[in-house]
């Protein structure tokens, strides 16, 4: 586009002021320029128009003086030829002449005259006949048929004017006649004067006031030139021009003459000036006389007003200079003010004022322009409007946006996006802390590898056609964390849709509820468990009655309650205080954890009642052995803070499934039994039934009658013989104990036994059968001369005994016993329970000498890979395996296997328990000759054997 570069850099109003002001100054000008030679001519034209004019006036004026000078001249001159004549008439008429006489006086007076240089008088009759007349042969004739002759005679008296040529003259010249009327005559005295000779007739007085009464303009003036340049009528020049001109200089006076007609400009000095002027004379000659008559003027004085013109123009453009700029001004004011207006309101909304809207509604086209303004700012407003609600939107998006980022990234919850393929395109860092991953490797792979063994592919399929069917699951399931380790979850996988429904993407979001979990069953734990001491509480304690007498029935075990309430309690709390009673109740649990098993279930009911369930009650001396353990814990005082207290208690006892079917049951009934126990005179039990009541009593009179028996050494060795039936020989024995009461009755090991291993005093029985044993065998290898071993029984409560070995080794050195005659008989459950350490102690035994067999071998689980590690010689089929040998196969393939075992390992096998001679034969054709049974001998005292091995 092309700059316009007119005034660029000044505002549209000074532009446009400017440009008014040099239109209007630039067209005034032009027209002044234009109109001002047009006025010059036209006021030049006029002006000289007027001068023509008044110069014609003059002429007129001056033709018409000197009309009237003639006139009254002629009529002067025939007046008074007609008083002549009435005076030469009346002398006629007085009779002093006659008529004739009168009438040639007459004609010589009238013909006697001149008028001016060729005029005359004559006189008509009038009929037109010709009276009297300078030329003697027109006298008499008839002229009448001339015009003006007619007019004459017609008029008589007057003036008139006609055109004539004299006899001899060719042109017509113009005539002028005056006639008086003399009627006794009837002459018509007629002066006649060709008007051209008038100038001689006319007196210049008598017009020469009327011309200088004409003014021109300011000083202008009329003079009249006469023949011979003779100067007839000037305002203050008289007599000849010549002289005037010639001492003057004056040629345009001459010329002015010469010419006749015309104009002519000059310089004059006049009179009353000190400087010479310019004039302009306009001129015109009057024929009829040859004059001239001329109007001149001092041109400044008649271009005065052209002047004024000029100054008028030259003043109307200086006004209009000085009005243009204001008036460009006010116009562009008018123009530019809206328009300023509007730039304002532009700025103003350039600023951000998008309220602003233009007032201005005029039709043109700033009106046009505002209104555009308006409704650009309306649409502007609009549109921001718009713009503000898509930005607030947007905001609010945008916020949402961070603020869901900031969800995703700060949740607790493990967050992983997946598109319909499964791949995963987002997780957050929950996700990572939850599942070990990271962003980088897990990007793109299928939550698959998350997936842990716990579910079965059901479980998946049916999940995701939840997912598929309802867009959404929500459930427990168990991941796997990158370490392998798996956890459980409270996922929720939803489906992400797009408009038509169809799936785009799946949020799943976890929770790791590994600690939920705990929470819950730490939960669980108070809920079910004893604040004060930790222990189960009664709910708790129901419930696991009630499994362990499903697991009972299912086994068909027995199960015992004990309901144990301290004695005296409420005294303890009301005179030592709470916090000594909860002390008390503390220690009162950890007595009953070091006495219980960690399978037994010792819950606290309240206050100072506690109850303690045991499974697998082997025995009632078990179960006795059990209560007396308990009661005798508390033989022992509680120390608190120094002081020693004796807290002693009661316990009720219930048995399943003889003391009730169930939990309630069970512990109300031993609740009974505990008040009972209380009734009885406290520190002490009591059984719901009373015959086991009676029974356990009893037991427990056993075992101070064992107790007693130990330390009054009432025991017997009996000894079986072990026969070998190849040879047919007694190749060994078996120190088999016997209780023998002060009163002769010989109690069986089976009845004592458990309960000397309960109580301990197996270890001291032992003590006693090793030392008899040691002394018997000398007396028996003497008295039969037979080299026998014999096999001592030593139980696992033996073993534990810390001074085992000791002891042994004492006693054969006190004996002087040979340890290679000597074989210790160890149960196979009892080799099972401790290994490693049974294993060094049997290995030290070994080494002092002694032979080692496995006792009741079969019963238990040993396998081969153990055996080898023990340092054993033999092993003893259990009785009850030989006891149906002949009738149970399965028994005998049993049997079949040990021996089998046994000669693989290089071990001796004997068979216990042989009663039937069947029994024996099998045996032996399984493969097993050494026996030993009642078949052969039955454990007898050290006399009876004596005998019997001689008989
Ligand atoms: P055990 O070690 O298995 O001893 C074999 C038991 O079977 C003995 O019973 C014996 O009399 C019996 N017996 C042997 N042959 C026959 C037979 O043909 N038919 C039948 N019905 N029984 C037969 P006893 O003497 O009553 O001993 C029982 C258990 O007491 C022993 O079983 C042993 O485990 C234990 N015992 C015996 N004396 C002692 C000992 O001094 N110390 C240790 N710790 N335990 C001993
Ligand atoms: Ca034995
Ligand atoms: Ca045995």
């Amino acid at each position: 586009m092309k700059k316009n570069i007119f005034l660029t850099g000044l505002s549209i109003r000074a532009r446009l002021t400017a440009s008014i002001s040099i239109l209007t100054v630039f067209s005034l000008i032009l027209c002044g320029s234009c109109i001002y030679p047009l006025v010059h001519r036209i006021v030049q034209d006029n002006i000289e128009k007027e001068l023509h004019n008044t110069t014609r006036a003059m002429v007129n004026m001056v033709q018409a003086a000197v009309n009237v000078s003639v006139r009254s001249h002629l009529r002067a001159i025939a007046e008074k030829n007609l008083e002549i004549v009435s005076l030469i008439y009346e002398e006629y008429q007085s009779g002093k002449i006659s008529e004739d006489e009168a009438k040639q006086r007459a004609e010589r007076i009238l013909l006697g005259q001149t008028i001016g240089k060729t005029g005359y008088l004559y006189c008509l009759n009038s009929n037109g006949n010709v009276a009297i007349h300078p030329r003697s042969q027109v006298k008499g004739t008839n002229i009448s048929d001339h015009e003006f002759i007619r007019e004459q005679t017609a008029l008589k008296n007057g003036y008139i004017n006609y055109e004539w040529n004299n006899p001899g003259e060719k042109e017509k010249k113009a005539k002028a006649l005056f006639m008086s009327y003399f009627a006794p005559w009837d002459w018509i005295i007629s002066v006649s004067a060709y008007k051209n000779e008038f100038s001689y007739l006319i007196n210049a007085d008598d017009f020469r006031e009327k011309v200088m009464e004409i003014s021109l303009g300011k000083s202008g003036y009329v003079f009249i030139i006469g023949k011979d340049e003779e100067i007839i009528v000037h305002p203050w020049v008289k007599g000849s021009m010549k002289e005037f001109y010639d001492t003057l200089g004056y040629q345009f006076l001459h010329d002015i003459y010469k010419q006749k007609n015309g104009k002519i400009a000059y310089r004059w000095q006049s009179p009353d000036s000190s400087e010479p002027r310019k004039k302009i004379a306009v001129f015109e000659e009057l024929p009829q006389l040859g004059w001239i008559v001329a109007s001149s003027v001092y041109t400044d004085e008649i271009y005065g007003p052209l002047n004024k013109i000029i100054t008028f123009i030259c003043l109307s453009i200086a006004i209009a200079l000085l009005l243009a700029i204001p008036l460009g001004a006010v116009v562009s004011d008018s123009i530019t003010t809206p328009v300023r207006r509007l730039a304002e309101l532009f700025a103003e909304a350039a600023k951000g004022n998008w309220g602003v809207r233009s007032a201005h509604d005029s039709r043109d086209e700033i009106g046009t322009l505002s209104q555009g303004f308006n409704r650009f700012m309306d649409d502007l407003q609009g549109m921001k409007s718009d713009l503000n609600t898509e930005v607030e939107i947007r905001q609010k998006s945008e916020y949402r946006r961070r603020l869901f980022e900031e969800v995703f990234k700060n949740a607790m919850e493990g967050i992983c996006i997946t598109d319909t393929e499964g791949k995963i395109i987002a997780t957050n860092p929950a996700f990572t802390a939850i599942t070990g991953y990271r962003q980088e490797e897990i990007l793109g792979r299928n939550p698959k590898i998350l997936k842990s063994d716990k579910h079965s592919n059901e479980f998946y399929e049916r999940m995701w056609t939840q997912i598929r069917e309802k867009g959404h699951w929500t459930g427990e399931i168990w991941n796997r964390r990158k370490t392998g380790e798996s956890y459980p979850e409270l996922l929720s996988i939803s489906a992400i849709r797009d408009a038509d429904g169809a799936p785009t993407h799946y949020v799943s979001v976890f929770h790791d509820i590994t600690e939920m979990k705990s929470k819950e069953e730490q939960l669980k734990y108070q809920a079910h468990h004893d604040a004060l001491t930790g222990l189960p509480n009664r709910i708790l304690l129901i419930d696991r009655i009630a499994m362990a007498i499903s697991r009972a029935k299912r086994h068909e075990t027995r199960l015992a309650l004990f309901y144990l309430d301290l004695d005296n309690f409420k005294n303890v709390n009301d005179s030592l205080g709470h916090e000594t009673g909860d002390r008390i109740l503390i220690q009162t649990t950890e007595r009953l954890k070091q006495i219980f098993k960690p399978q037994d279930t010792l819950a606290r009911l309240g206050g100072d009642e506690f109850v303690i369930m045991i499974e697998g009650i082997a025995s009632e001396l078990d179960l006795i052995t059990r209560i007396e353990k308990l009661l005798s814990s508390f033989a022992r005082p509680f120390s608190i803070d120094e002081t020693t207290l004796h807290v002693t208690t009661s316990l009720g006892i219930t048995i399943f499934p003889d003391d009730g079917e169930d939990a309630g049951t069970l512990i109300k009934n031993a609740d009974m039994a505990m008040y009972q126990a209380k009734e009885e005179g406290r520190n002490g039990y009591h059984m719901f039934r009373q015959e086991m009541n009676e029974r356990a009593k009893r037991r427990l009179t056993v075992e101070n009658a064992l107790r007693r028996a130990v330390a009054d050494r009432e025991f017997s060795v009996y000894y079986q013989p072990k026969t070998d039936l190849e040879t047919a020989t007694v190749y060994g024995l078996e120190a088999l104990v016997r209780w023998i009461r002060p009163d002769g009755i010989v109690i069986s090991p089976g009845e004592f036994i458990p309960l000397a291993e309960e109580t301990g005093l197996i270890i001291d029985i032992g003590r006693i059968v090793l030392e008899t044993a040691c002394k018997d065998l000398p007396v028996i290898s003497n008295k039969t001369g037979l080299p026998l071993s014999v096999s001592i029984n030593l139980s696992g409560r033996q073993l534990d005994d810390p001074e085992i070995l000791n002891d042994i080794r004492s006693t054969v050195q006190n004996t002087g016993c040979n340890p290679g005659n000597i074989e210790f008989e160890i149960t196979e459950s009892t080799l099972m329970d401790d290994v490693k350490g049974t294993v060094e102690l049997l290995e030290q035994i070994s080494e002092m000498g002694f032979s080692l067999s496995i006792d009741d071998f079969g019963t238990g689980y040993s396998s081969l890979a153990y055996l080898k590690r023990f340092p054993i010689n033999t092993l003893k089929i259990d009785r009850s395996f030989v006891m149906d040998i002949t009738e149970s196969e399965e028994d005998t393939s049993i049997v079949q296997t040990i021996i089998d075992m046994s000669r693989n390992l290089g071990l001796d096998v004997v068979a216990e328990g042989v009663e039937k001679p069947e029994q024996s034969a099998k045996l032996l054709s399984l493969g097993c000759s050494r026996i030993q049974g009642f078949l052969y001998g039955k454990p007898m005292p050290l006399q009876e054997l004596i005998e019997h091995l001689n008989n």
